[in-house]
């Protein structure tokens, strides 16, 4: 028996191969094998309180953080309109008016 993965749509465990896409018999579902299962653990955001967060999303900063080159401490409870996710260590992109383009840590955030 291979390992192949259960079918995506409906969980059935009788999928075969079929050149390269992965065939479920029971729903009819095709999808591509080649792509890493790795994929299906997408990363996500959370803010302070375990909420998901997006693109576009509006946040208020839950503490006073200190603003890498600014004079002033960024002010708990600063509202952050439309984030923009990116990887790495402070994983949200976002513009902060008084301050400019700036990077935030999601876990000093709130979802707004
Ligand atoms: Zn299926």
């Amino acid at each position: 028996m291979s390992d192949l993965p259960n079918c995506p749509t409906c969980n059935s465990a009788y999928t075969y191969e079929a050149g390269s896409l992965l065939v479920c018999p029971e729903c009819g579902h095709e999808w591509s094998s080649s792509s890493p299962s790795t994929q299906e653990v997408a990363r996500v955001w959370k803010d302070a309180n375990g909420n998901l967060l997006q693109d576009g999303d509006s946040v208020t900063v839950i503490k006073d953080l200190k603003v890498k080159g600014a004079s002033s401490m960024l002010k708990g409870g600063t509202k952050v309109k439309n984030i923009r996710l990116v990887d790495g260590d402070h994983d949200i992109d976002c513009k902060i008016d008084g301050f400019g383009a700036m990077q935030l840590k999601s876990e000093f955030v709130r979802k707004a």
